[in-house]
């Protein structure tokens, strides 16, 4: 069963999602097999002075190649795919904005968690997309290698690219473990990225409006 987003079955007729522009850090070369990298981890186990073969970490390299993959999933999804059916013809044009987006990455100077959340605003130009897919975008940029400007752009980039608004917003709030793990910061510091385009990069106000209702406390 399909199910319809709320847009379609309010009988909007949806746009084809405008092919994405070059996707930094897309894998081209070919893969190694999963073996390789299982033989990887072993060694890893080896180097910080396990036993390999001892009953509790026999499986631990299958269990983190498993796990690697679904971590990095985001490297098997594209943008124009991922909105293709979702972007509708809508003569809205106030702000629409995403808060708490819940993310989970990997810095791909450590290969550590950072996670943490996205919010997201736009004002639309004629087209809007189904809300589930501001999630399911940011989902897609977070599971791949990332640092987090770069998320911040990337998801910014494909909604300006997707929906052509009069301007959006993304905000990112990220813990790094490589930062509290390692010691380099004992303190909960959170860092906090954000890229504005056309409209909220233009006006204060409209930046500031958003900001507000991003901070906003009470229920999500
Ligand atoms: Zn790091």
């Amino acid at each position: 069963m399909t199910q319809l987003t709320e847009a379609e079955m309010r009988g909007l007729k949806s746009v084809e999602a405008r092919p994405p522009r070059e996707q930094v850090g897309m894998v081209q070369a070919e893969r190694p097999a999963q073996a390789a990298i299982e033989d990887a981890y072993r060694n890893v186990l080896a180097f910080v002075g396990e036993d390999p073969n001892r009953e509790g970490l026999l499986r631990t390299p299958h269990r983190v190649a498993e796990s690697m993959k679904f971590l990095t999933r985001g490297y098997d999804q594209e943008v124009e795919t991922l909105l293709n059916g979702a972007i509708f013809h809508e003569d809205y044009d106030d702000m629409v904005i995403v808060k708490d987006i819940e993310f989970f990455s990997l810095c791909e100077h450590h290969l550590l968690p950072f996670f943490g959340k996205v919010h997201v605003g736009y004002i639309p130009n004629g087209k809007i997309v189904g809300l589930s897919k501001i999630p399911r975008l940011v989902d897609m940029f977070a599971r791949r290698l990332q640092v987090q400007e770069r998320l911040t752009t990337q998801i910014a980039e494909a909604l300006e690219e997707a929906l052509e608004p009069q301007g959006v917003a993304v905000v990112v709030e990220g813990l790094h473990l490589c930062m509290l793990m390692r010691g380099v910061q004992k303190q909960n510091a959170s860092m906090i990225t954000s890229h504005m385009m056309g409209a909220f990069r233009a006006d204060r106000a409209t930046r500031a409006e958003f900001m507000a209702f991003t901070q906003s406390g009470g229920n999500r």
